[in-house]
């Protein structure tokens, strides 16, 4: 039996299985995508300091507060084991304002029975069962087919550039609230793509981490004539698997787990895509700073690691890092 609400919109603070909460009749919001495409995200951040979140913490977070006050949400699923643990912090402070709360558990293990349990308890939670969940599951794992036709048009066909394919593959998390709206949009592109001539790049650039705060990467590394050819974490929250089971599924997405999966996936990814060189984005204040290390002494091509605060366009000091990473690159290939 379906829950019925008056606002049935459920905010999420990262990927979760979408596909419960489409069972249920419930409008699924990435609330991430909602606070980076604010025109005001910058004053999301402000609000939430004035609440009296730390200075000294992850914008991300402070952006989701706010949305979740202003944006209508009447419920937030948290994401409190496998992507962070302020998101628990975050749930609390919703909570104590008088907000519905659900939190979801990534098992740290990757054991089966944990995944399937988990996902089990947000079927019971949103009152749903496995066949209708099943239904969404193919209704999505549709357009998720499409997703991987842009990816392929990325990075075999070279007529998709590193920001489209962002745009596209981020907004899988949610299915821009409206699957069948996002399809439609989907299928536009596809059309509208093919007549293009492929992108003349010297460069063929990796994305890996969380997605970016900065306004103009994609464009700044577009005028460098390096194009993102793969957008990790976007790619997986595109669900590129073709997995029979929602469990088998939410097993194999590598973000919410161990970062030697994510290496394991990137290392492939790279040979695949016949990448040059990887862009590292970490975020101000996250955890996920220190796996550059790992991540470093895995990969054997040069890697340059941003980090970002705000939502802002790139400073100049990146600019000029950026550059500098670029002509390295060009060098390695005998253009510079
Ligand atoms: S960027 Fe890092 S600190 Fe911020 S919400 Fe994501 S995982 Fe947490």
């Amino acid at each position: 039996m379906k829950k019925s609400t008056n606002n049935n919109k459920v905010g999420f603070t990262t990927s979760v299985p979408v596909e419960v909460l489409f069972a249920a009749g419930v409008i699924p919001v990435d609330m991430n995508n909602l606070f980076i495409n604010a025109a005001d995200s910058s004053r999301y951040i402000d609000t939430a300091e004035l609440t009296g979140f730390p200075r000294n913490m992850c914008s991300w977070i402070k952006g989701l507060y706010t949305v979740a006050m202003e944006c209508g949400i009447s419920e937030v699923i948290g994401v409190i084991q496998g992507d962070c643990s302020n998101a628990q912090a975050l749930l609390e402070v919703l909570q104590e304002g008088g907000m519905r709360t659900y939190s979801f558990s990534y098992p740290y293990d990757k054991d089966e029975r944990h995944i399937r349990l988990s996902i089990q308890n947000m079927m019971k939670h949103y009152g749903v069962g496995g066949k209708s969940v099943a239904r969404e599951k193919e209704r999505l794992d549709k357009i998720r087919r499409k997703l991987r036709k842009i990816d392929a048009m990325t990075h075999k066909d070279n007529i998709v550039s590193g920001c489209e394919n962002h745009h596209y593959l981020v907004s899988a998390t949610d299915f821009g609230q409206d699957p069948d709206r996002f399809e439609r949009d989907v299928d536009a592109f596809l059309v509208r793509v093919k007549e293009r001539a492929p992108f003349d790049d010297e460069l063929r650039l990796g994305y890996i981490g969380v997605p970016p705060i900065f306004t103009d990467l994609y464009d700044f590394l577009d005028g460098g004539r390096a194009r993102v050819v793969y957008n990790e974490v976007q790619h997986q929250f595109s669900m590129p698997y073709n997995c029979g089971s929602i469990f088998e599924q939410y097993l194999r997405f590598t973000y919410p787990y161990d970062i030697f999966g994510r290496v394991a996936v990137i290392k492939k990814e790279i040979r695949k895509r016949k990448i040059d060189g990887i862009i590292h984005y970490v975020q101000s204040f996250c955890f996920r700073q220190i796996e550059d290390m790992i991540i470093r002494r895995a990969v054997d091509v040069p890697i340059l690691m941003l980090e970002g605060d705000r939502p802002m366009a790139l400073d100049a000091r990146t600019k000029l890092r950026v550059e500098v990473f670029l002509e390295m690159l060009k060098s390695r290939q005998g253009q510079g």
